[in-house]
Parts: C-alpha cells; structure tokens; sequence
C-alpha cells in the first residue's frame, strides 16, 4: 500500500473497534480494521452478556452513564432483535443484605426514571407465595425481592454482527493481522502489521487504538508517543454451569464482602460472576484462579444450593479502569480517550467503558476525528440500520 492508504485505521477487533470502524464506514470514509487474532477475542467475549443501563453504577452516582447505556439498550433492542432480549432481573433481599429495601426502591425508582417510565422500566415486588418459582433461590432470612428488566446478549456475537455490518459497509475487517509498530511522518501514520508472518506497511490519516487491555503495550510501540492514560487492569471471572434458571437473571449481595454477583440463564446453563482480581502481565494469559473459582461456587452454593456448582468452564476477561485508590467497583465505567493533539486529533486512544456503550462511544470517537478527515458522504446512520445475523 501506498500514501494515506487509509482514511481511518481501527487497531483491534473488540466491540469499541468494530463499532469505530462501523460508524466511520457509515460516516463515508475509507477504513481498516485490524485485529491480532479474531473478533471478539479478547474481553468482548468474556462480559456478563448484559446490554444494561447498570443498576449499581447509580451507588457512585454516575447517572449520565446510566442514563446513556439505557438510551442505548433501546437502540439495540430496535435495530439487533436477534441478538439482545429484555429479560426478568431479579434483586433477593435478605436480613443481612447490606443495600436495604428502601435503599433498593430508591435506587429502581431512579433507574426507571433514566429509562423514560417506559412499561418495561417499572419495577414490581414479588408477591411471597411466588417465591417458590424462583429457581430455587435460597429463601431462609430472604425478606424482599424485586423484579426488573435489562438486555442480555451474546456478546461474541454482537460484535461479530457489528464487524460485518461495518464490512457491509465497506470496511475492510482483517483478522491474524497484529500491528506492531507506527511513526508519525509528512503523509501520517506509517503503520506496521505481521500478517501470515510477513510484516507490511500502510499509511492512516487518523489511528484509533482500541485494543482494550493491550492499549498502552500498543502505545509504547508508537513513536512520537501519543498521549496516555494510566489504567489498572482488573480481572473478573465468570464459571458457567449446569442447570437451568427458568425465571431470568438473578442479582445478588455476596454475604462474603457485598459485592454484586450476577446468575444467568446462557445456552442452556447457567453463568455466575464476576470477580474483581488486579492483574498485571499479558492480557492475552488472563485465566480465572484457584481463589476466584472458590469464591464464585461458594455464593453459588449460598444462593441456589440446589445449582451443582462445578464448573463446566471458566474463564476471565480485563476491565480498564482508571489508576486510583479504592475499590474497582466505584471507579468510572465512562470510557476514557486520551488523544495526540487538543484540536484536530489524528491518534486516539481508548480505555474502558462498556459492550452497551459501543455505539456510542463510536460515535463520540467520530465527532473527534471529524475536523481531521476529509468531508464525506455519509451512508448510513449506527442508531437505525439493523444489524446482520451474527456471521459466526
Ligand atoms: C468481567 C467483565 C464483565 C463485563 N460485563 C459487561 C456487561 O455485562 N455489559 C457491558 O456493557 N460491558 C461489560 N463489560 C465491559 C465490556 O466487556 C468491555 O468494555 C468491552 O468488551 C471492551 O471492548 P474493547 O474492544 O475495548 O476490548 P477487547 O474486546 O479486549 O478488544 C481489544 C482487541 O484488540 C486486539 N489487539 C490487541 N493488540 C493488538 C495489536 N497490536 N494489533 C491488532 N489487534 C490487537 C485484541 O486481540 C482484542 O481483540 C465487562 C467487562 C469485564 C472485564
């Protein structure tokens, strides 16, 4: 490839880039996507599956996150039926619950309120002599229990779907394709890839680094090095099960240190997580431990002591989360960019966010890089066209 091969090159095939390349392939302009290994490899095949407005980010206030996440379920409860359901929640509460039932109301009345009052955003209380149709779920001390509505996804599958609708598009998706290196020059960014163990060369306008955990180990091979942000990386470990939760998902207080802990119906199982470990080292070596799957079987058997809490497989996946003091949990779920230059930014960096969020983040990545790219017809608008099937 030649000069400014590129308009817009995305690093990485997680939701944030397949999402960045969809909205800059609808916004009319030429665009690559390159990803190490496949779609969805890293941590957009290792969430908690929920397209979720995130009931407990209310605890730390970030009510403009919550607010948008739930504008963005509707988005693709519209234009991804197939691939994200509105499905029961359901919030036990127990004597020794720390978060108590007025302070659970409060919090489900805010989140119905960010949600529209729509139908589906009320919550109710489930009547007593319903309890006993809960899965069995452990009703010994249980006081309350609250019943609500969020998505739920396959969330491999959505951003393999995005990935193709951002090539119906007219992006061009490669997988086996791992950047290794990049320099800024008189044409742009001159950036190096390995792909079938030969390493070419291309030139981008404009680089969005979207490698999620990878973000910084990618950026200490950019020169003139781009602005950074300082993240943690922390691990969270689902254990998927058998059995079957016929009713929807349950989230619960874990007794041993109130963290919140998610069971839910998947293909014909059940998954619990997640966990919060920091982890330092390859990304791509992340694997649940010793600790972590004791911990999970343990709330397991606490909860649905029916459920055979031996894994039938385990796995983890990193959250992005701002350096700081204090527990992950209260740390923003905002994602971050950090960008080359104040005004007409041509290399930008994403950290965190969320799966429910990738639109528009996407879109807020495309507003930025906007004044650096050539004016361009537009083809479609993210927020209405439908997704394809999932290409598998
Ligand atoms: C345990 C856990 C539970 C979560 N649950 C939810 C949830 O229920 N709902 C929700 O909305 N969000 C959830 N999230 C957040 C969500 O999963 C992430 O925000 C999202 O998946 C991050 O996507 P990404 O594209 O940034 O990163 P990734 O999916 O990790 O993608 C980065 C990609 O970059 C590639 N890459 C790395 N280096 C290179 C290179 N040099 N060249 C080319 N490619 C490269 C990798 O192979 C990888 O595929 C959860 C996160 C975790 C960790």
């Amino acid at each position: 490839m030649g000069a400014a091969d590129t308009e817009v090159l995305v690093i990485g095939g997680g939701v944030q880039g397949v999402g960045v390349a969809q909205a800059a392939a609808a916004a009319g302009h030429r665009v690559l996507c390159l990803e190490r290994t496949r779609i969805a490899a890293g941590t957009s095949s290792r969430s908690s599956k929920l397209i979720h407005g995130g009931l407990r980010y209310l605890e730390s206030f970030q009510l403009r996150l919550v607010r948008e996440s739930l504008r963005e379920r509707q988005i693709l409860l519209r234009i991804a039926p197939h691939l994200v359901e509105l499905v029961p929640f359901f919030i036990p509460v127990y004597h020794d619950t720390s978060r108590g039932p007025w302070t659970l109301r409060a919090g489900l009345s805010l989140y119905a309120l960010l949600g529209g009052l729509r139908q589906d955003a009320r919550f109710q209380v489930v009547p007593r002599p319903a309890w006993p149709s809960l899965d069995g779920l452990n009703l010994e001390g249980l006081r309350t229990v609250f019943r609500y509505h969020d998505g739920q996804t396959d969330d491999a599958a959505l951003c393999r779907a995005v990935a193709a609708s951002a090539a119906e598009l007219g992006a061009v998706v490669l997988e086996g394709a791992e950047v290794v290196g990049a320099n800024h020059d008189a044409d742009g960014w001159r950036v190096r890839y390995r792909i079938d163990a030969e390493v070419r060369e291309l030139v981008a306008r404009v680089v969005v680094n979207a490698t999620g955990p990878w973000a910084n180990r990618l950026l200490d091979r950019v020169t003139p090095s781009p602005a950074r942000r300082e993240v943690e990386l922390v691990g969270g470990t689902h254990l998927e099960l058998s059995g079957r939760l016929g009713q929807g998902i349950y989230y619960a207080e874990a007794p041993q240190d109130q963290r919140a802990v998610f069971f839910m119906p998947w293909k014909g199982h059940v998954l619990v997580g997640t966990t919060e470990a920091p982890y330092e080292g390859d990304p791509a070596a992340v694997a649940p431990t010793a600790e972590e799957v004791t911990y999970l079987r343990e709330v397991t058997r606490h909860f649905f002591p029916g459920l055979d809490n031996g894994p039938l497989d385990a796995w983890s996946g990193l959250r992005v989360l701002p350096k700081a003091e204090g527990r992950a949990f209260h740390r923003t779920r905002e994602v971050l960019l950090a960008e080359d230059r104040a005004t007409k930014p041509t290399f930008i960096t994403l950290y965190g966010g969320k799966l429910t969020g990738y639109r528009a983040t996407a879109a807020r990545v495309m507003r930025r890089l906007a004044p650096s790219l050539p004016a361009a017809e537009r083809k479609a608008d993210t927020a209405t066209l439908t997704l394809p099937a999932d290409p598998g």
